[in-house]
């Protein structure tokens, strides 16, 4: 029997009822005839409090039990739901990722999925399971430790399990009704789109949207998966949510498809280094070794040779940079005046895969923020987006008038 893979966020199973609720949007696909592999988040908030939990037990946590605790909020919903399926008849058991097997790589916290062998599962649906439900977000490295997939990683295990069972579809259930031009809870004036291309999903989620992970969009199209966005709130029609397919698929879009934002930001400048060659990689190969991800970043016009080095970073990451830049100095491998950070930066982008033939989007979204009075701290730019830095109170008004500048409420 064809296999369809159904993904159930957080919110859609935050309540017994709500379990209740999407278990019968399951038996309407069975009674369709499909063998359904559910995939389940942990309940929401569930995950936040594990990790909580972890930080203040251990603040320099071993990554091995961060994920064993972290991971265990899906397997509380995976045995739930199978629970509510029996309960109406309908032949399902739990996975949890190990029993699967859901192989990863040993990168605790932020593993990725190298494999998942369905024969155990198929064997199952042979015997006349007709549900397969799958604790998302875990798996298992090949040391025989639990592992997790980095935040919002159940979206990466539906995708996962769709190219490995070669699905009809994969559908992620959520709490808005597809993608939309932006996150609809910033800009009343959000719209949803039917399609939107990979490319463009992908950037959006690398910039911050996080309907779905950034892997998962990258599995989707490099396995040609039908990845499919939607509401688990609303009476579903196989057209509904958004479609995320090739861009050929598109007739006619914006040359902006969207906005994103990202909200936990930091800038950090190294004030007064030397400008000379091999700088650069002194830095940033420290700042890599420390596992700071580095995302923009420009160095100034440098006088009487020296210059200002400025990087922006995730929030909770500042901490380790500041100490591995303070050990570079100790250490004699770099000379700089002082270390500013600025915790309160915000990231808003936009992108679009019309900027590839259509000039002029950075001049308008300059103009645009120029005209709001908004400080543009950092730029990068790419073939399909542009991203600046700007102070994070200006963050929802920045988001606001370049989604009404580039008139994203207006299909194309
Ligand atoms: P789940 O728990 O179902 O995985 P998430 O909270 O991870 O749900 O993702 C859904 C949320 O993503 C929405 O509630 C919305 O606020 C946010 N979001 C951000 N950008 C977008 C966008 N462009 N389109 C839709 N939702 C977005
Ligand atoms: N529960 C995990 C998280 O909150 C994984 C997920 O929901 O996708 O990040
Ligand atoms: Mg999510």
């Amino acid at each position: 029997m064809p296999v369809l893979v159904m993904k159930f966020g957080g919110t859609s199973v935050a309540t017994l009822d709500r379990i209740k609720r999407v278990a019968k949007r399951v038996g309407v696909e069975v009674a369709k005839g499909y063998d359904v592999i559910v995939i389940v988040s942990a309940m929401s908030g569930k995950t936040n409090e594990l990790v909580g939990w972890v930080n203040e037990t251990s603040p320099l946590y071993d990554a091995r039990e961060y994920d064993a605790v972290v991971s265990s909020g899906e397997n509380v919903t995976a045995g739930l739901m199978a629970l509510t399926l029996q309960e109406m008849d309908i032949p399902a058991r739990s996975w949890q990722g190990w029993q699967v097997p859901v192989l990863t790589t040993s990168a605790h916290a932020s593993a990725r999925i190298e494999d998942i062998p369905p024969e155990n599962i198929m064997a199952k649906f042979g015997e006349g399971m007709r549900v397969a439900v799958v604790a998302g977000f875990q798996g298992i490295s090949p040391e025989g430790r639990i592992t997790t997939l980095g935040r919002g990683g159940s979206d990466t295990t539906a995708v996962a399990f769709a190219a490995a069972f070669d699905a009809v579809r994969c559908d992620i259930y959520t709490d808005v009704d597809g993608v939309y031009t932006t996150d609809p809870r910033v800009s009343p004036k959000a719209r949803k789109l039917d399609k939107i291309a990979f490319e463009e999903m992908l950037e959006l989620a690398s910039l911050g949207a996080k309907v779905l992970q950034t892997r998962s969009v990258e599995l989707a199209m490099r396995y040609k998966v039908k990845l499919r966005v939607l509401s688990s709130f609303e009476e579903q029609s196989d057209e509904a949510g958004t479609l995320v397919c090739d861009e050929e698929e598109i007739m006619e879009s914006n040359v902006v498809a969207g906005v994103a934002f990202s909200r936990d930001e930091a800038k950090m400048t190294l004030i007064s280094v030397a400008d000379r060659p091999g700088i650069a990689s002194i830095i940033f190969g420290k700042l890599s070794d420390a596992g700071v991800n580095v995302d923009m970043i420009v160095q100034n016009i440098s006088e009487e040779g020296r210059t200002d080095m400025t990087f922006s970073l995730p929030t909770d990451q500042v901490k380790r940079a500041e100490i591995a830049m303070e050990e570079l100095k100790a250490e004699g491998g770099l000379n700089f005046g002082e270390l500013d950070v600025d915790m309160d930066v915000a990231k808003v982008s936009v992108v679009g895969i019309g900027m590839r033939s259509q000039s002029g989007v950075a001049a308008k979204m300059f103009k645009v923020l120029s005209d709001e009075g908004v400080n543009i701290k950092v730029i990068t730019t790419s073939e399909i987006k542009i991203s600046v830095l700007i102070d994070r109170k200006y963050m929802e008004l920045a988001v606001q008038a370049l989604h009404d500048a580039f008139e994203l409420e207006k299909a194309a």
